[in-house]
């Protein structure tokens, strides 16, 4: 008889409970020697797990590529009036906001203090060392000249974000402003962006066979000291997107929009809920147009440009993620931060943030160039992986929230709200 299929959250989360009794049996029962230290946990265990995190490393790069490519693409230079501008400045903003709250949070809460895993961070290879050093003694002025690339495909090469984000942007921007003379190269870009979304999905296929070998092998070498560590994480992702949302959108929405926050949330929440269960921003685009338009009246010339916009390169739940996770490993790897770090962390984030794709997963993908700006061990990223899912989930509901009460906010301001719409309770039933 056929076992039922389970889906891949299941699987995931079914690896992390097995990696974690894994790793648990191993180090409490079983006694040290050549099969356990050797074959298992430095070998198998050290190897598809690493194998899974450089998996993950090889879609960076390609990946944000052509995502803020076909981003930039797609903003066409008409609408992109005051109405654009105001839209971006504010996602940034909401973005920038986001990882500030998140590492406040992190460092309130202190998930991995503690513990000490640097033992277990892989040895840094020359070559990326390299670029950290110099980073460290580049001055000012030679950071921000830094932003535009010499040589792209050195960039693009050594995964420089900065100047591959400037040049992405750039592409992006022109093939817009060409328009159909380019069209041949605009459909490349477009459809490689498809195949590095599916990549994307093939490689988390193996996800759950990657998670438990890391977790087997943390937990092999540490017990469950590492537990309590996760938890903590957790609840301060969670904490954070709690804040993000019934704080800082809320009280945008009032000052800057003078709409009911009550209102929005019980009008918003069925797209809050669908983005929560497909952990996907792109899938949500439709449902989140429709219901702006239908149950708050704000007009769709306006959320048709920025929603898709927002689902792109609007992501601050993935930087509140993000930013925790920025603190908890380097707690738990023992790596310092300063005031300069922060403020790496604070860039890098909201740039990450923009070139994570609205798909599952991402976040943890462009989580790696977050942890290389600041030095940490991507080993980090093995302990939160099993747990992503769950968050994975919750994040995407905060995005997509995001992105709405941005649009609301620049469509009231524009004159485009039937506030009519919005204070009936019973506007757009039909949508649900
Ligand atoms: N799943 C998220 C989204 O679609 C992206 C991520 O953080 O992985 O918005």
């Amino acid at each position: 008889r056929r076992l039922p299929r389970l889906g891949l959250t299941s699987q995931i989360l079914l690896a992390l409970v097995l990696g974690l009794a894994c790793g648990a049996v191993l180090h409490y029962a079983v006694p040290a020697g050549a099969v356990r230290d050797d074959v298992l946990i430095g070998g198998v265990f050290y190897l598809v797990g690493q194998g899974f995190i450089r998996l993950m490393q090889m879609l960076v790069v390609p990946l944000v590529f052509c995502s803020i490519v076909c981003g930039a693409a797609a903003i066409d230079t008409k609408t992109l009036g005051s109405v654009g501008l105001k839209t971006l400045l504010l996602y940034l903003l909401t973005t920038a906001v986001a990882i500030s709250l998140a590492l406040g949070v992190g460092n309130l809460i202190n998930p991995g203090e503690g513990v000490d895993l640097s033992s277990l961070a892989a040895p840094p290879d020359s070559a990326d060392a390299a670029p950290l050093d110099e980073a460290a003694t580049a001055n000012t002025m030679d950071t921000l000249l830094n932003i535009i690339p010499s040589n792209p495909v050195a960039a693009l090469a050594q995964g420089d974000m900065l100047p591959l984000i400037f040049f992405a942007l750039f592409v992006g921007i022109v093939l817009a402003r060409l328009g159909r003379r380019v069209e041949t190269v605009h459909s490349f870009f477009v459809q490689f962006n498809d195949i590095m979304m599916e990549m994307t999905s093939l490689v988390m296929k193996v996800a759950p066979v990657g998670v438990f070998c890391l977790l087997a092998r943390t937990f092999a070498n540490v017990g469950f000291e590492a537990f309590l560590p996760m938890v903590k994480y957790m609840g301060g992702v969670l904490a954070a997107l709690v804040l993000q949302l019934g704080v800082t959108y809320m009280v945008l929405l009032w000052v800057f929009a003078r709409m009911s926050p009550l209102m929005f949330l019980r009008k918003f929440f069925s797209v809050a809920a669908f983005g929560f269960s497909t952990a996907t921003s792109n899938a949500t685009i439709p449902l989140n147009i429709e219901t702006l338009e239908k149950k708050m009246g704000v007009d769709r010339r306006i959320s048709s440009f920025t929603i898709p916009l927002g689902a792109t390169i609007n992501m601050d739940g993935t930087a509140i993620m993000q930013g925790v996770a920025v603190v908890f490993t380097a707690q738990l790897f023992g790596v310092p931060l300063g005031p300069a770090e922060y403020a790496t962390v604070i860039a890098t984030a909201t740039l990450a943030s923009i070139g994570t794709a609205g798909v599952p997963s991402v976040g943890l993908i462009t989580l790696s160039m977050v942890f290389d700006a600041v030095g940490l061990p991507l080993e980090g990223i093995a302990l939160i992986m099993g747990i992503d899912r769950i968050l994975d989930m919750c994040r995407t509901a905060v995005n997509i929230t995001g992105d709405a009460v941005v649009t609301s906010i620049v469509a009231k301001q524009a004159g485009r709200v039937d506030m009519a719409v919005f204070r009936d309770p019973d506007a757009g039933r039909e949508v649900d």
